[in-house]
């Protein structure tokens, strides 16, 4: 049975705007579902309407097999964690991550051993007596995902919980949160606008724009095998170069993306060929990450293009060169040596390679 279960689910604001639009989703038991998307894609609409603090306008919600449209927020046993974990300024870490457990009279004994087990979890055991106002914006996130977790409900939905941390925190509590909700084994929604965040946390990722569902699967099927070119875009770290390119088939023999002054051919044992060779005759949308080529010597075998550097962009580990337009970004693992008219990097055996001309000074003309 899946933990939660959206039938065409749409909702439209009063004024008339529609921010979901006929979704179909579900969550499995267990399962770190995120939802990625744009600003104003709609996504914490979606999850607020499964936390029950927004009204449905049509279709059906169910919350571990049981109809859930109408559930008041209280009966769905679900915690929610947002962007600035609001805590109450007046209790402390302890009070306030205990609060749950409280309103639920459980037992103190065992609400004390519980808060102090997850505050070590969390790594916050030693603000314990402090108030909210005297914590970092991590460890006031580390508190509101502790008073969420403490009562270990059926479902977390978490709202871009590490939004407002610094990169560093970022990557900490991700990991943390990964962990903690796998070892709970609890089924958990978890909404972000972060690609990054998205691949590594989530067991699928669900990806939306403009209240629509664009695609959903592992991280790797979303990645690897996009179902749209806003997904490849939106998952793609680098900017996607998208080429509009026409397909042919020459007598039969391979499949050919046809740029204009540039070509790729693809052979039949290539995965891709017979979906591509369905749209012989007629332009497609080719989407090429820029890692995806690798640069090569100016005399070449197989297909390349070639184009003049008009940007590098530096990124730590590699450099990225937009070249000029029409022809594809590219990263390049070290930046080309200015002595050198070409830059070459031998690397082959890529599905496309491209051949770059520095431009440096020399005016070089680069057909
Ligand atoms: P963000 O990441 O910026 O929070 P989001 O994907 O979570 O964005 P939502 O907050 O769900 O997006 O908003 C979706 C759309 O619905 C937006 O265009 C927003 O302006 C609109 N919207 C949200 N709340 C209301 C409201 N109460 N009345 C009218 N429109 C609303």
């Amino acid at each position: 049975m899946s933990a939660v279960v959206l039938d065409n689910v749409t909702k439209v604001y009063p004024g008339g705007f529609l921010a979901v639009d006929q979704m179909n989703l579900r969550a499995e038991e267990g399962e770190l579902l995120v939802l990625l998307g744009p600003s104003g894609c709609g996504k914490s609409t979606l999850l607020r309407m499964v936390a029950g603090l927004e009204e449905i306008t049509s279709g059906d919600l169910w919350l571990g097999g049981k109809f859930a449209n109408h559930l008041p927020p209280r009966d769905r046993d679900v915690a929610m964690v947002f962007q600035n974990g609001a805590l109450y300024p007046h209790r402390t870490v302890r009070g306030n991550i205990s609060f749950p457990l409280e309103i639920a009279k459980a037992d103190p004994g065992m609400t004390r051993e519980r808060v102090v087990e997850l505050s070590r979890a969390l790594h916050i055991d030693e603000t314990l007596d402090r108030r909210p106002a005297t914590l970092s914006g991590g460890q006031r996130q580390r508190v509101a995902m502790g008073r969420a977790i403490v009562r270990q409900p059926s479902l977390f939905l978490m709202d871009e919980p590490l939004s407002n941390l610094d990169a560093g925190m970022r990557t900490e509590l991700r990991m943390e949160i990964s962990s903690l909700v796998r070892a709970l084994g609890v089924t958990t929604v978890y909404v972000t606008h972060d690609q990054v965040e998205a691949l590594t946390l989530a067991d699928r990722i669900a990806i939306m724009n403009r209240g629509v569902l664009q695609d959903i699967g592992t991280p790797a099927q979303v990645y690897n095998d996009p179902a749209t070119a806003f997904t490849a875009a939106f998952l793609s770290s680098q900017q996607l170069n998208l080429l509009a390119a026409t397909v042919r088939t020459p007598q039969n023999q391979f499949v050919m993306l046809d740029f204009g002054p540039h070509q790729i051919t693809m052979p039949w044992s290539d995965p891709r060929a017979y979906a591509v060779s369905q749209h012989t005759g007629s332009q497609i949308i080719v989407g090429i990450r820029p890692d995806a080529l690798t640069p090569v010597p100016e005399q070449t075998d197989g297909p390349s293009f070639f184009g003049r550097v008009r940007t590098l962009e530096y990124h730590g580990h590699e450099w990225l060169a937009y070249l000029e337009a029409g022809i594809p970004a590219v990263n390049v693992p070290e930046p080309p040596d200015p002595r050198h008219n070409a830059y070459a990097n031998g690397g082959g055996g890529s599905r496309a390679r491209s051949m770059m001309r520095r431009l440096w000074g020399s005016g070089d003309s680069g057909a």
